[in-house]
């Protein structure tokens, strides 16, 4: 009964919740897709670059055959000093794989690298669990540390992976909480072994340290409008008010809870009548003025950067779409940018966005704090370029905010002013509209892996991307000009 096979990520799941872990075994159909293809991608590239860090290394293939992995890493361990990578180990059915081991003489070191800036809780149970399994092996285990990115790290030539990488040492942490990996262990072979479901009910574990995808199945018996539907409230809260058996949207009507949660649930209930303030629409409208241009950026981010001036995690823009109307009924006009694969077009796409833009002229963006960031390190990036893209950055404005401050809502923006249900709510029926109708590209984060990986691709396949890129963005501002007009009408209909 006890011969459930753990590894460092069943581990770390059975520590977040034994029903994820349990579900996974028996309940597998349940489970949900949750979209984290990037980090995956981004964490196995930043864990082969680490794996320099030491200089010269034995890297241990990965075999679906353990076993294999296993002699491998007996083999090398034969050796007085060396630095191996993935080397394995088994203690009682408990595998792990460690990123990276150093040994000299009798001593070994270990380090597990992530691609965060920043250390989390589960990262540590992480390393105490691979700690734990050799110190049962009985390695002399004198350090224990957690290997990150630096935050702060700014490219310029080479990457340097000594500032790059940030190494935590959390031996004494570590070492403290050994017990507690056996109790865990423990702990989750009994729930592994029994046949019945486990009764563990829904808490902060669901969400954090990672979204769980058995969140719909656990969640099943609730009503189909519940506390988990409210926009914009913390999870913490979601959790406690559901922990108080407040969880259906009546019952959350009689809770202390923010006016605007209050709204959305009365909007959805009672079927209310869109708010359309018109006054403050028309203020809002008022600050624009023509020339009135409608930009959109998309970026990527990396945790490794790329060129010169970057940080880890950087917005880097490779593309935008400009909708622009010169006049008063003026013919609607389009202009876009996307870079090259594979090379850094920042000045290319600074320097086309200062000749399409012109200056002191309006511009609209949706949610205009990112255009502004983006624009803002595009300036400081190049002092000739700065006057005027400072000038384009100032006289930003933003379509958001008549939805933002709800002076314009409806049941249909469910709790939301983000253009993805803002757009739906104003036109259900547009199929022009509709980012689903769209091929491949249907949002920003689908757009950045694409661009990410057009470099691996094919000259076809490239184009078939860069056509579609291309069609994802110039939606985007394409529906912030409908917004727009939308908000128009209402003015139309003051002035009938
Ligand atoms: S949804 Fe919550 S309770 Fe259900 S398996 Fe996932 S973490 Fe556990």
């Amino acid at each position: 009964m006890n011969n459930y096979h753990l590894s460092k990520s069943k581990y770390c799941n059975g520590i977040q919740c034994q029903k994820m872990l349990w579900l996974d075994k028996y309940k597998n159909e349940e489970k949900e897709k949750i979209n984290n293809e990037s980090v995956f991608d981004n964490g196995q590239e930043v864990g082969e670059l680490a794996k320099n860090i030491f200089g010269n290394h034995v890297n241990i293939e990965f075999n679906k055959d353990l076993n294999i992995m296993l002699r491998e890493t007996e083999k090398y361990l034969k050796e007085k000093n060396i630095v191996l990578t993935e080397a394995s180990f088994v203690y009682d059915d408990n595998f792990c794989s460690v990123d990276i081991l150093v040994k000299n003489n009798n001593n070994m070191e270990i380090y597990e690298v992530k691609s965060s800036t920043e250390i989390k809780d589960i990262y540590i149970e992480d390393l105490a669990y691979q700690t734990y399994i050799l110190k049962k092996l009985n390695y002399n285990i004198t350090k224990s540390s957690l290997i990150i990115i630096n935050s702060n790290y700014i490219r310029y030539g080479d990457l340097d992976l000594h500032k790059l990488f940030v190494i935590e040492d959390l031996t004494n942490e570590i070492n403290n909480k050994l017990n507690e990996v056996e109790v865990n262990i423990k702990k989750i072979k009994e729930t592994m072994a029994i046949n019945n479901e486990p009764l563990i009910d829904l808490g902060i574990h669901c969400v954090t340290p990672y979204e769980c995808p058995f969140f719909k199945y656990c969640t099943k018996s609730l009503p189909l409008k519940n506390v988990f539907n409210i926009r914009g409230m913390s999870n913490s809260k979601k959790f406690s008010l559901y922990k108080e058996g407040i969880y259906s949207y009546e019952d959350l009507l009689d809770a202390k809870i923010n006016d605007k949660y209050k709204q959305q649930i009365e909007f959805e209930l009672f079927h209310k009548e869109p708010i359309i303030d018109k006054n403050k629409i028309k203020e809002f409208l008022d600050t624009l003025s023509y020339p009135l241009y409608f930009l959109d950026f998309e970026t990527f981010q990396q945790p490794i950067p790329l060129y010169d001036g970057v940080k880890p995690y950087m917005q880097i823009p490779f593309q935008y779409s400009l909708h622009y109307i010169e006049k008063e009924n003026g013919k609607l006009e389009h202009k876009e940018f996307l870079a090259e694969a594979s090379i850094d077009s920042r000045r290319l796409l600074a320097e086309s966005l200062v000749k399409d833009i012109p200056r002191n002229v309006c511009t609209l963006a949706y949610n205009m704090s990112f255009e502004k960031t983006v624009i803002k390190n595009l300036a400081y990036l190049y002092p000739d370029l700065r006057e005027h893209l400072m000038n384009i950055h100032d006289n930003i404005k933003d379509l958001m905010i008549p939805f933002y401050k709800r002076e314009y809502y409806t049941e249909e923006m469910y709790g939301s002013y983000s253009i993805k249900y803002v757009l739906p709510a104003l036109f259900p029926n547009d199929d022009a509209l509709n980012y689903h109708n769209l091929d491949l590209i249907h949002n920003g984060s689908e757009a950045m892996n694409a661009y990410a990986n057009l470099g691996n691709l094919s000259e076809e396949e490239q184009l078939k991307i860069r056509k579609n890129l291309l069609k994802y963005c110039e939606l985007d501002t394409f529906a912030m000009v409908k917004i727009w007009k939308k908000l128009q009408e209402q003015m139309d209909t003051i002035k009938n």
